[in-house]
Order: C-alpha cells, then sequence, then structure tokens
C-alpha cells in the first residue's frame, strides 16, 4: 500500500518535506481490531508537533494522521460490532488502559497509557490502517467522507474545549487562532449559545474575514484590546503571546482554555509580561485540554449531524501531504485540510 511515513525528527523550517511516500505491506488486524481501506484523513498542527518533535513519535518511522474515515475491510477474529463494509472514523485516541482511576471515570484522555493514533501507532496517511474496533466510531450519514475528516478531531477536541470553557448562553467568548478546530467551534457555539457573542483574535485578514462570514460579532488581530471583556476564551494558536493577549481580555472570574497539545516556545519570553493584576488577580482561572476521549469524538459527530455543522475543507492527494503540512505551519488555512486517499489496491 502507499503511505506516507515520517522517518526523522527535524524543523519544517529546514525540511519542507519531511514525509516520504512508501509502499509498505497492508497491515493484519489484531483479534481485537479491524482493517480499514483509508478514503479520507484530515491534517492537524499535532502532525508539525510531531514532525518537529515538540510530541515525538516513540519510534520511526511512523505513518501519521488522526482523523481518518474508511470502510472496514476485514475484522479479526474477536472483532464483532463491526462489520466488513461498514463505515467508521478514528480521531486521536487510538486506545486507553480501561482499567485505571482516569479510564474507570470517563476520562480516559488522561489515562497513562493513552496511545494517540498516527503517534503511538500508525495513522491514516496511508491506504489501510488498523484499530482496535472499540475505538472506531460509526460517521452519521449526512457527512461525506472528506467533511467527516476534520471532525475526528479538530471538531472533537473543539467540542471538548467548549465543554471545559463551561460557556453559559448570554456569555461572551473570545477566541484566539482561528484554524480548523476553532472555526467549528464557531459554528457550534452560535447553534448551541445563541446569546453569546464570538470575537476571534486571528493573525490574518483572511481568517478575521472568514470568522466574521461565520458569525463572529468581530474580528480582531491578537495584539488588539477586546472591545469588551469575555467570559470565556479559547486559545488554538501554537504560541503564548496570544495567551497573555487574553488573560487580559479576561473577565473577571473568566476561564481561558488552552487547546494545544504544545506551545512552540519560539514567543515563550512572552510569560515575562504576565502581570498577576492585571492578567491572573480576580479569579482568572486558566485549563488546557488534554487529548479526546470516545465520548468527545461520539458525541461530537451526533451534535455536528443534527445541527448540522459542516466543516469547509481544502483536499490534497495523499501524496500532497507535505504541501499540506507546509500551508498549515506558514498559517495559509481556510477550514480545514483532508488528504483523499480512497483508490483500493488487491489484498
Ligand atoms: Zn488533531
Ligand atoms: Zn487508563
Amino acid at each position: 500500500m502507499k503511505a506516507m511515513i515520517l522517518k526523522k525528527i527535524g524543523s519544517m523550517g529546514k525540511n519542507k518535506t519531511p514525509l516520504e511516500l512508501a509502499d509498505l505491506p497492508i497491515p493484519a488486524p489484531g483479534e481485537d481490531e479491524i482493517l480499514i481501506r483509508v478514503s479520507a484523513c484530515g491534517v492537524c498542527h499535532t502532525e508539525l508537533d510531531e514532525i518537529e518533535g515538540r510530541t515525538p513519535p516513540p519510534r520511526l518511522p511512523v505513518v501519521l494522521g488522526h482523523q481518518v474515515v474508511g470502510w472496514v475491510e476485514k475484522t479479526g477474529a474477536r472483532a464483532k460490532k463491526i462489520k466488513a463494509g461498514d463505515r467508521i472514523g478514528v480521531g486521536w485516541i487510538y486506545s486507553a488502559c480501561g482499567k485505571c482511576k482516569f479510564c474507570r471515570q470517563g476520562n480516559e484522555n488522561l489515562c497513562g497509557d493513552f496511545r494517540a493514533t498516527g503517534r503511538d501507532a500508525d495513522g491514516g496517511y496511508a491506504q489501510y490502517m488498523t484499530v482496535p474496533e472499540d475505538f472506531a466510531h460509526p460517521i452519521p450519514p449526512i457527512f461525506s467522507d472528506s467533511e467527516a475528516a476534520p471532525l475526528l478531531c479538530a471538531g472533537a477536541i473543539g467540542y471538548r474545549s467548549l465543554r471545559l470553557a463551561n460557556l453559559e448562553d448570554g456569555q461572551t467568548l473570545g477566541m484566539t487562532g482561528f484554524g480548523a478546530s476553532a472555526h467549528l467551534v464557531l459554528k457550534m457555539a452560535r447553534h448551541r449559545f445563541p446569546s453569546s457573542r464570538i470575537f476571534v483574535f486571528a493573525r490574518s485578514d483572511k481568517e478575521r474575514e472568514f470568522a466574521r462570514e461565520l458569525g463572529a460579532a468581530w474580528a480582531g488581530d491578537p495584539a488588539e484590546e477586546s472591545p469588551e471583556k469575555l467570559d470565556r476564551i479559547i486559545d488554538t494558536t501554537p504560541a503564548w503571546t496570544p495567551v497573555v493577549e487574553a488573560l487580559k481580555n479576561l473577565e473577571a472570574g473568566g476561564r481561558l482554555v488552552v487547546n494545544a497539545i504544545r506551545k512552540e516556545n519560539l514567543d515563550q519570553e512572552a510569560l515575562k509580561q504576565i502581570d498577576y493584576s492585571r492578567h491572573l488577580w480576580l479569579e482568572k482561572e486558566i485549563k488546557s485540554v488534554a487529548n479526546v476521549t470516545r465520548r468527545d469524538v461520539r458525541d461530537f459527530l451526533e451534535l455536528a449531524a443534527r445541527i448540522p455543522i459542516k466543516p469547509e475543507v481544502q483536499e490534497y492527494p495523499l501524496e500532497g501531504a507535505n504541501q499540506a503540512l507546509l500551508e498549515l505551519k506558514e498559517r495559509r488555512i481556510r477550514g480545514a485540510k483532508v488528504l483523499r486517499i480512497g483508490q483500493k489496491t488487491k489484498l
């Protein structure tokens, strides 16, 4: 099968083509696993964190990709819930232990043995992949394969961030950064909290324009002061300056949710600007978001189908993965980037 593989960690500034096209054997599903013929795989900022070593894969080479939509080709001997021919999706959560205190409380995203798709196990930048059947999710029929892909990470993690933000209808919501996840959060928030006004901070004109098109009450540069104090803010940027700016705009008793697996640390110095009285006092809170649970993925897919929320997608062929990642790195973003895979090879 064709796959785009990562062999070496390094900066994309130096190596603009970190992934190589390879011909790999089609993986065989284990007893509790299923084999999926991949049809679409979303491209996520976390892939840049893997490539550049901020959350490095434990073994190389690895197949990246954790927003996978495909068709079940084969099932393992003990996999009984899913059948060949079903359409399913796989998100960032590839497996968790199921036994620790976090797993037992439904917080499998915090499990010490949390394994991520496309990092700790081969993911969807390939024609085929395997996954434990309990970690594969049915895709509502309303979505095309490409539309469903970004819902599996950008959407699910956005859903989790909005849940952790604990927004009430009528409260103001700020969003710093306006990529794949944020644009889905905006659509979701407008539906669930119709009286809440949304303020978007984004660096590029295009992103700000896109935010206004989708119904943001205001969109400005991250360095600007927001026209009013914000009760909740969700940060999806890879940097620290927007976090400091966001704390300044946060209302007393407000909460900032940082939705990033890693920060890039190029502007870590910005943290020294934090002034306790301006940025943190008055009971402001900061909460990070870690991974997703299966419940986040499934609840979000159902909600997205009901509303409905369809992501804006931009498609690339499998071989165009480096191009898509580079555009993401350079913030040439409108909606979500998806690799279209699809071709059938003989088993
Ligand atoms: Zn992701
Ligand atoms: Zn666990």
